[in-house]
């Protein structure tokens, strides 16, 4: 299942032509290998500064190592970038607390109620019981969404026509602790009718998930789209300075998304990769391991 996975995430990097195996198909390491591994690495959305920190450590690891052969600074490469990748690497651990209120934020189309529906079936699979709280009240498709993925995993929701999005997901969190459920997934709002702040609505649901379990939210996850580039980084740190973000969940690893992002995620705000989206399928997510990407990515 693994290779599976793997080779998804593979082919997937490879066609977007950002696989950076043939940076090292030449005959020596020289300063025309460096240039094209920089290149490559931008172009792969690593940014500049993760860009900066994988160059520097491939050249002093070369000169330390004496490596003359371009395989040989891959390996080198492929060493470095696990390294980078490995803050990354956390498992998502649940049971500390009953229940283990996990609120989901992610702006609209990044595979939020998708990601939902697949970490559902991982923990039900993990024989957790979990409760959904259909929080996104504004758009009556998400409801409608959320509502398809609890059917799936035969799950129960909290879900109000029209409601209040703090009210919902207070009141799931107390039917959780009522209902002696593991698990509840809060989802919420992408994007909110103009007049609206989502940041603030975000924050309030918190604040009121908090009254309602005081240590709670338990884990705070923001869902990525791997496509948008730089602008996940942006991401990453407008929702957790809003929020105070626990974990990631970076999707559509399987289409056209270059991967190096989470080279700059690692680099400029390290948070967690709880798991990878590779696919739309329920058991399309796995979790993120720093030198299984590190090769994937590398080709
Ligand atoms: P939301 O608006 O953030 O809730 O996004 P959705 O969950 O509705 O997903 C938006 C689209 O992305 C849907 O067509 C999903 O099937 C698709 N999608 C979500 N995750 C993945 C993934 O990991 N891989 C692929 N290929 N598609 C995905």
């Amino acid at each position: 299942e693994r290779q599976g996975w793997f080779g998804k995430l593979s082919s997937g990097l490879r066609k977007t032509g950002s696989n950076l195996s043939q940076v090292f198909t030449g005959g020596v390491i020289d300063e025309a290998l460096y240039e094209e591994l920089e290149s490559a690495l931008l172009l792969a959305d690593a940014g500049v500064q993760a860009t900066q920190t994988l160059l520097d450590a491939v050249r002093k690891k070369v000169a330390s190592s004496g490596a003359t052969r371009p395989v040989q600074a891959k390996n080198i490469l492929a060493e470095a970038l696990t390294q980078l990748l490995k803050p990354l690497e956390k498992p998502l651990v649940i049971g500390r607390h009953q229940p283990t209120v996990i609120m989901v934020a992610g702006v609209n189309g990044a595979g939020k109620t998708t990601s939902i529906g697949k970490l559902t079936k991982h923990l039900s699979s993990e024989g957790a019981s979990v409760l959904l709280a259909a929080a996104d009240t504004f758009r009556a498709a998400a409801r409608e969404q959320l509502a398809i993925w609890a059917d799936r995993n035969t799950v129960e929701i909290v879900s109000q026509e029209g409601g209040d999005p703090s009210a919902v997901s207070f009141d799931a969190v107390s039917a959780g602790r009522a209902r002696g459920k593991d698990v509840v997934i809060v989802d919420t709002a992408g994007r909110l009718p103009t007049q609206l702040h989502l940041m603030e609505e975000l924050r309030k649901i918190k604040r009121v998930v908090q009254k309602a379990d005081a240590s709670a939210p338990h884990e705070v996850l923001l869902v990525i789209d791997g496509n948008t580039g730089q602008n996940a980084l942006t991401q990453v740190k407008a929702f957790d300075a809003a929020l105070g973000l626990t974990g990631l969940v970076i999707t559509k690893l399987d289409g056209t998304a270059k991967g190096g992002v989470l080279a700059a995620i690692a680099q400029e705000k390290p948070v967690p990769v709880y798991f990878i989206g590779v696919g739309e399928k329920l058991e399309d997510l796995e979790t993120f391991s720093a030198r299984e990407f590190a090769l994937a990515l590398l080709g």
